[in-house]
């Protein structure tokens, strides 16, 4: 029964609908695989109790494969995203055991959509980190090699992924977060454009950089779960009033004059030779299949590590001066000192990696200092994004980078230097401050370890990253174990 759970969703919709397996069983399947696999990988924070009773209802039921595009698919959801019936943690003590009122708008469209909440995922705290080892409740480790990490902060989502035990996830990308996993572990992530899906319910760590991303192990099935999860909602202000694309139906265009820009900022030192080798043959591919190829430059690149590390920790300060002990999760110290109470809370309930964002953050926006450091970021903010938008005037579709400088680091390798974790982000951050679209997309290995690339579209370009994206999923390198 377990071959069912490395099926990917396409092939399981197929046999969903011609009543070849039943949701029960596609479900047991993944629950099995997570049995076998999770003491292992300990992607999972939680399971959800009533996956199999929510399946066997969808057999019952059997709704409309029109009204129900996920219909009987187990997804696995970051724990930073609220569930109405499962304790939201966002791999922080200060939230253990907060069971939400309300699902997140993403949540609600899946299950409208027919998917079933297999479980809650681990995560770097309140997505804080690139290796998942900053979860309060123990890190998770690569399915493809136990000894690495799997990336971050969506690493249990992504690790769920590459170990088979759920065919859909979802993560969140402030800085990379859904890319840089995904690229680790060797699976398929997508960062939509800044108001593509909806933030209401995402708990919010920068709040202008981030969104929920949808992952899979095939760019196809990529496509499924955004169009089930975008959209505009009234709940969130920034969602944009934008219908959505055809994604499925991009991915069978082609590429054919379709003009891919590599930016030469993104090729440069630190970069490890062979994931250079292996975007580089991913640009070949694209080119064979009828793209036109053209170096291009971002020349404020260099930036954008020092700029994302001032707004989204400042954002991050702000955000969670609401985990007081008053309104959420747990409560430390006397109730009778009131600042006493909020500050043994926070103390006990956050963890170091937490407190240094939250502290960096307090400064950048301090009294005297705020123009110098969160004014001035602001301003190479808005220069980042003009590159961008340059390039993309002068004519260039997408652009083809790596998604991380390094294949997977191994665990505890450099959680004593924030600084070296912050640089595995040097080629994702850029994108959240633009706010443009990004498709981490698996092209080969190393030494058996997962190397990435990313397609990088202009704002609303989603289709032509699922066009480029299924291209690249093609060559024998890529994962492609279809849909
Ligand atoms: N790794 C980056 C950080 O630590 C990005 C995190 C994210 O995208 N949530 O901030």
């Amino acid at each position: 029964m377990s071959e069912l759970s490395a099926l990917g969703a396409g092939q399981l919709l197929g046999l969903l609908q011609r009543r070849q397996a039943s949701a029960l069983e596609v479900t047991r399947a993944c629950l099995a695989r997570v049995g076998e696999a999770d003491p292992d990988v300990h992607a999972f924070l939680e399971l959800n109790p009533r996956a199999e009773d929510e399946a066997r209802r969808f057999d019952r039921e059997r709704p409309d494969p029109a009204d129900a595009p996920l219909g009987g698919l187990p997804v696995a959801v970051k724990d930073n995203i609220l569930t109405r019936d499962l304790a939201t943690t966002c791999g922080s003590r200060i939230l253990e055991g907060f069971v939400p009122p309300r699902d997140a708008t993403v949540v609600r469209r899946l299950r409208r959509g027919g998917a079933i909440v297999l479980g809650k995922t681990n995560l770097d705290e309140f997505g804080m980190g690139s290796s998942t080892e900053n979860s309060a409740f123990g890190p998770t480790r690569n399915p493809r090699d136990l000894e690495r990490v799997p990336g971050g902060s969506s690493g249990g989502s992504m690790a769920a992924l590459a170990a088979r035990m759920a065919p859909l996830a979802l993560g969140s990308d402030t800085g990379g977060s859904v890319r840089q996993p995904a690229a680790f572990c060797g699976v398929v992530g997508l960062k939509p454009t800044y108001g593509r899906v909806s933030r209401s319910g995402l708990v919010a760590f920068g709040s202008s950089l981030d969104q929920v991303g949808p992952a899979a192990r095939s760019v196809r099935d990529v496509a499924r779960l955004l169009a089930v999860i975008e959209g505009p909602d009234p709940a969130d202000a920034t969602s944009a009033p934008l219908a959505g694309g055809d994604y499925l139906a991009a991915c069978d265009r082609g590429v054919r004059g379709m003009r891919v820009g590599l930016p030469r900022e993104y090729f440069g030192a630190g970069l490890d030779p062979a994931i250079e080798r292996a975007v580089r043959a991913a640009a070949e591919r694209l080119e064979r299949d009828g793209a036109r190829l053209e170096e291009v430059s971002l020349p404020h690149t260099e930036y954008a590590i020092p700029t994302y590390y001032l707004v989204a920790t400042a954002e991050a300060s702000s955000n969670l001066a609401r985990y007081d002990g008053v309104r959420y999760g747990r409560r430390a110290g006397d109730d009778r000192d009131l600042l006493g109470m909020y500050r043994s809370t926070r103390a006990a309930g956050l963890g170091p990696e937490v407190k240094r964002r939250i502290m960096l953050g307090t400064y950048a926006l301090s009294a005297g200092y705020h123009d110098a450091f969160y004014g001035k970021a602001q301003r190479v903010r808005t220069l980042l994004r003009r590159d961008f938008m340059q390039v993309f005037e002068d004519g260039c579709d997408v652009l083809l980078a790596p998604t991380t400088p390094t294949p997977p680091f191994r665990l505890g390798e450099k959680s004593d230097d924030p600084l070296a974790m912050y640089l595995s982000d040097v080629y994702t951050v850029t994108i959240n401050l633009a706010g443009l679209p990004a498709l981490a997309v698996p092209v080969g290995t190393t030494d058996g370890l997962p190397l990435g690339a990313q397609l990088i579209g202009p704002p609303f370009g989603e289709e032509r990253l699922f066009q480029a994206g299924a291209v690249i999923e093609q060559t024998p390198a890529g994962v492609g174990d279809g849909s």
